[in-house]
């Protein structure tokens, strides 16, 4: 429905732009003969005739470009809907980022360099709009004389610098010093837009020189600092005609920009904010797209995304709106450890494959090799299963992505069709996903087994489901807590914690199943729902309210994505809880050591979730020697496990728990911390494989609580 409107708005826009300018022009054919002592004759040494060819231009110009914008759009409603509505504010909030460039700035050097040029132009624009409204107004209304005129020509000069300056920097970054994230990517629309704006530019500031010359060089407009001083140059016998022709010039220019917009990589002027502004929903960040209920559902022909129609109008809106900056290449833990999966390339090639079937034709994403063509609209044309099985579902593209294009919900409605349509998937996941339905939990143990870790315990751990239980929490323990020999320590430790503060806690024992996370990653929904459906069931029968986890996947799961299915609870990672005991004084850690400790953010804790402090917070009241890694907290460098790679071999380039353990060692901790099941175990492989488990220690929050607050 929103696409449609977005279109239509575009369609309105192709007559109501031009009637706009048509309508300038006839108010302003009243002849101005308001000449300002310190100020300027809008259109003076124009002629007539050359007035009207402009206006008429401006009109069937912006028209046009409307028109091209309103095709582009049209692609987008190939796609699938879904609501991008309400939450207004935020959507504003976003649309200011965008305009402002906020977003963009957070990229360093080449953030202030795109900033320059756009800010640049913007203040251009806005100067020129506002001396056609100072044109149209009667002459006791107009605005634009003595010091504010100084003023406005001051201002513009100045941004016309920058966005020269900004010009040159773009034409050296893309071909002289050539970063990667421009290498692969330049094509010659790059240096057409370049040399555009740059006429644009200088014909601006040399029109504005001419007119001064025109004048006569009026002491006034030494404040148009720039044109007064190239006005020195222009012979006065000649300035009129040099004028004319300079006017002509900029006037060209400005008009092949109208048509530059809508077809050229210009178009994120419009695209990238429009985007941020639809980005807001009401689905939580961690939570993967609804589907269906596949137990039930019997006229459901295809399941997750293979061809441009079933990715949603949204999926293709962020296509046009990618500014191939590459922060999400940059920061993708699967391409910077040499996998084939490169988050950028996966939006421009559903962009290429969207652009190159539609109708009518539109130009592909510039970054795109043009000797590639498709024969489908299949995305698999371009996209391989090994891009898409490296993924970790980290989040860390979708966080950095300076428009807020969603690459991971891509990747994972991917993988959805290549699991359940295709039964292409890793060979190793087929005994996982066999093990979760047969067994209830990936490991392939016996449910009998899932409380065989209350044994090591000096108190009895009530059980929801016996005759007369009730408690205030139900400890979700997780299949890495249940079965897992290193994370049955956490959960021992975790439950002495409750026990000594004195918490209400219960247990499911065997009843606890799988809650589907590694299933629904890999997408395989059909199993994701056959688990999520029976939990649920069983923990609205037995009345659970609050739950306490330990692993982020299952924090993640149990609280945004069962509520898609009519499990609603109030979860909390065994970190807030613990964070909070502390704070009522109901554990209290005895004294702290001086062994230097580092956190690991566990992707579904952080990113995916938000939660950065608790941890670090009861870190600190163990030790006084906590230490960031260089990549923490929203930038947090992912242990490798997520997205179900967990289960799966990683055989190509260096392993990502390498890397992040190698980040981790070089911080001289004694203790590396985290708390996830799945990122303990992949730090403690790490170590070992480094040959480092002598010197660091990999432990789970509350293994370290424990240790520093129980005798
Ligand atoms: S979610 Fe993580 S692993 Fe997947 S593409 Fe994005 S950055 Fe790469
Ligand atoms: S998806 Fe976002 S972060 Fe990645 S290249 Fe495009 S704009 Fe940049």
């Amino acid at each position: 429905m929103q696409q449609r409107w977005i279109v239509r708005t575009l369609w309105a826009l192709v007559v109501v732009a031009p009637a706009g300018i048509l309508l300038a022009w006839w108010l302003g054919t009243v002849p101005d003969e308001h000449q300002p002592e310190v100020g300027r004759l809008v259109f003076g040494n124009i002629p007539d005739a050359l007035i009207a060819l402009f206006y008429v231009s401006v009109a069937v110009f912006l028209g046009l470009a409307a028109y091209l914008f309103a095709i582009r759009a049209k692609n987008w409603s190939r796609g699938a809907d879904e609501a991008r509505t309400g939450l207004w504010w935020r959507r504003l909030r976003e649309l200011e980022r965008g305009l402002s460039m906020r977003s963009v700035l957070e990229g360093g050097a080449s953030g202030v360099m795109h900033s320059m040029i756009y800010w640049g132009f913007i203040v251009l624009l806005l100067g020129t709009i506002t001396l056609e409204i100072d044109h149209l107004l009667p002459n006791n209304l107009k605005f634009l004389d003595g010091v504010v005129y100084q003023g406005y020509s001051a201002v513009l000069d100045a941004f016309a610098v920058i966005f020269l300056i900004g010009l040159l920097w773009a034409a050296l970054r893309r071909y002289v010093t050539k970063p990667w994230q421009v290498r692969s990517k330049t094509r010659p629309e790059d240096g057409v837009i370049l040399v555009l704006l740059a006429l644009i530019g200088m014909t601006g500031l040399a029109v504005e020189a001419a007119r001064i010359a025109v004048d006569g060089r009026p002491d006034f407009e030494t404040w148009s600092f720039v044109g007064y001083s190239l006005s020195s140059l222009i012979p006065s016998a000649d300035a009129a005609g040099v004028h004319q022709v300079l006017w002509i010039s900029h006037v060209a220019a400005f008009l092949t920009f109208l048509v530059a917009l809508p077809t050229t990589k210009l178009r994120h002027m419009i695209t990238s904010p429009l985007n941020m502004a639809l980005s807001p929903r009401e689905r939580p960040r961690g939570a993967m797209r609804e589907m269906p209920n596949l137990m039930e559902a019997t006229d459901i022909e295809t399941i997750g995304a293979s061809v441009v129609a079933e990715f949603t109008w949204k999926q293709l809106l962020d296509t046009d709106a990618c500014t191939l900056c590459g922060r999400c290449t940059s920061v993708c833990p699967a391409n910077q450890t040499g996998k084939s999966l490169d988050p950028r390339e996966i939006i421009l090639k559903l962009g290429e494959v969207a652009a190159r079937t539609a109708s009518p034709a539109i130009s592909p994403p510039v970054g795109v090799d043009a000797a590639i063509t498709v024969t489908s609209d299949s995305v698999f044309e371009r996209i391989t299963a090994e891009e898409l099985w490296a993924c970790t579902s980290c989040r860390a593209c979708d966080e950095i992505c300076p428009v807020d294009i969603e690459i991971l919900d891509k990747i994972l409605d991917m993988r959805r069709y290549l699991t359940l349509m295709e039964g292409d998937f890793p060979q190793e996941l087929g005994s996982t996903f066999l093990s979760m339905e047969n067994s209830s939990n990936p490991y392939g143990m016996s449910q009998s087994g899932r409380a065989k870790w209350t044994d090591e315990l000096d108190f009895e751990v009530k059980r929801l489901g016996e005759p007369g239980v009730t408690a205030e929490y139900l400890y979700w323990v997780g299949c890495a807590g249940s079965f897992d020999d290193r994370n049955r320590k956490v959960t021992v430790s975790t439950a002495r914690l409750l026990h000594e503060a004195g918490v209400d806690f219960a247990i499911l024992g065997p009843m606890e199943l799988c809650t589907g996370d590694p299933a629904r990653r890999a997408g395989n929904e059909y199993v994701f729902q056959q688990l999520a459906l029976q939990n649920i069931e069983t923990l609205n029968d037995l009345g659970v309210t609050k739950v306490i986890t330990q692993c982020p996947h299952c924090f993640n799961t149990l609280g945004n994505e069962y509520p898609q299915l009519g499990g609603e609870y109030e979860v909390m990672h065994h970190s807030q809880l613990l964070m909070d005991l502390v704070a009522e004084g109901r554990i209290t850690p005895k004294n702290k050591s001086d062994q230097r400790i580092t956190f690991h953010d566990p992707c579904f804790l952080g990113r995916h979730n938000g939660e950065f402090d608790a941890p670090r917070k009861l870190l600190e009241l163990v030790s006084s020697d906590v230490v960031e890694m260089p990549r923490s907290r929203d930038d947090s460098f992912c242990c490798g496990a997520g997205g179900a790679r967990m289960w799966m071999e990683e055989q190509t380039g260096k392993k990502i728990n390498i890397e992040r353990t190698e980040e981790a060692v070089a911080t001289g901790s004694d203790i590396i911390a985290t708390g996830c099941p799945f990122c303990f175990i992949m730090l403690d492989d790490g170590v070992k494989e480094l040959g480092e488990d002598e010197q660091v220690q990999v432990m789970d929050i509350s293994t370290l609580l424990a240790e520093r607050s129980l005798d």
